[in-house]
């Protein structure tokens, strides 16, 4: 038997019946559409996760790939760096070094560039350094001249030494000689002094008569009393007969004037000459005459040549000293020199040396 089975469907507009058969067919319907649905989705989903997984494993491959040349890629980037890595040390190193030689350039470019200042200022001065490279030569020139100058002053200097030494001794033996003690120790006073007594008594030694006035071979005869050879009585002899060959010279033994030069009965060819101070000499028996009267003579001045004119027994030269026109005895005077200045003063009375002394310091060691 079949069972109808209804559905009554109320809605708010009104009520519909369905029959239970033609539901369970529609229902039916509808799952099998569903499930034809479904499988068709299904594969289709199903293809379309398979070409996804496909396209997944290429992808995949082809990350696999990149990965592996990245890998690769960085393997040779890490040798590359490991490598500028070095070359970075390197460089560092360098820079340092670099650095450093910078330092040092520094410190020699400010040398370099004092050096230049300096260059610049002698530039300047080049001029004035050529002027004074010549006058640098010219300086060693006039050294060497100076040195040379040095050595000569020095000999000069070690003979003055020398010479010094010499003029003292000198000095010595003229103080010596004068019979003088003077200061030894003003050299100056002492020569000025020395100088001025020497002076003094030069000019005494050539005013009065001293020194023999003939080179004679012998004394004949000495003043005094004697027994004359022509008169053949004693008689008073007023000079010095010296025994020389005819033609022997005479001298005048002090400055004076010719008074006479003529010949005499007695004296033969005679001169007269008159002396300073009062003093006279005479000369007898000459050959000849070589002064005229009034001629002024000095000392050491050949004024005749010795003979044997007038009264004579030979060849001689009869030589009198007159003081105040009086015959005195010339030993003395003719004995006279500037060794022993000091001695006639006392050795000979006649004349009034003291009035003399107050002119003229005859004896500087004698107080008057
Ligand atoms: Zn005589």
């Amino acid at each position: 038997m079949k069972t109808n089975m209804v559905i009554t469907l109320t809605t708010g507009t009104g009520s519909k019946q369905f029959a239970m058969s033609k539901i369970a067919r529609y229902v039916a319907l509808a799952m099998l559409t569903a499930s034809i649905g479904y499988i068709v989705v299904s594969n289709w989903l199903l293809v379309q996760t398979n070409s996804n997984l496909i396209e997944l494993e290429q992808d995949h491959q082809y990350l696999n790939g990149q990965y592996t040349t990245l890998l690769g890629t960085q393997q040779r980037y890490r040798k590359e760096l490991s490598q500028l890595s070095d070359v970075f040390d390197k460089v560092v190193q360098q820079r340092d070094k670099l650095a450093l030689e910078n330092s040092r350039i520094d410190i020699l470019s400010e040398t370099l560039s004092a050096i230049t200042n300096e260059r610049d200022k002698l530039k300047v001065d080049t001029g004035s350094i050529a002027g004074l490279k010549s006058s640098l030569t010219q300086t060693r020139e006039e050294r060497d001249r100076l040195q040379a100058e040095n050595i000569k002053i020095e000999r000069i200097n070690a003979s003055l030494d020398g010479n010094l030494t010499a003029l003292d001794k000198s000095l010595d033996d003229l103080e010596k000689m004068l019979n003088l003690q003077l200061p030894k120790n003003y050299t100056e006073d002492r020569f000025e002094r020395l100088s001025i007594l020497t002076k003094q008594r030069l000019f005494l030694l050539n005013s009065i008569p001293n020194g023999l006035p003939i080179k004679a071979i012998r004394v004949n005869d000495g003043y005094g009393m004697r027994y004359h050879p022509i008169k053949k009585t004693r008689t008073m002899h007023n000079g010095i007969d010296y025994k020389a060959a005819k033609g022997t010279a005479v001298y005048a033994p002090a400055d004076g004037v010719v008074q006479a030069a003529e010949r005499r009965a007695y004296s033969g060819k005679y001169i007269k000459i008159v002396h300073n101070f009062g003093f006279q000499t005479s000369y007898s028996h000459l050959n000849n005459y070589l002064v005229k009267v009034g001629e002024y003579v000095h000392k050491g001045q050949k004024i005749a040549e010795s003979g044997n004119t007038g009264r004579s027994t030979g060849p001689h030269l009869h030589y009198e000293l007159l003081y105040l026109s009086k015959a005195i005895n010339p030993e003395e005077f003719v004995k006279w020199n500037i060794a022993n200045f000091d001695r006639i003063f006392t050795k000979v009375e006649s004349v009034k040396w003291a009035s003399l002394k107050n002119l003229y310091p005859l004896n500087q060691n004698v107080q008057h």
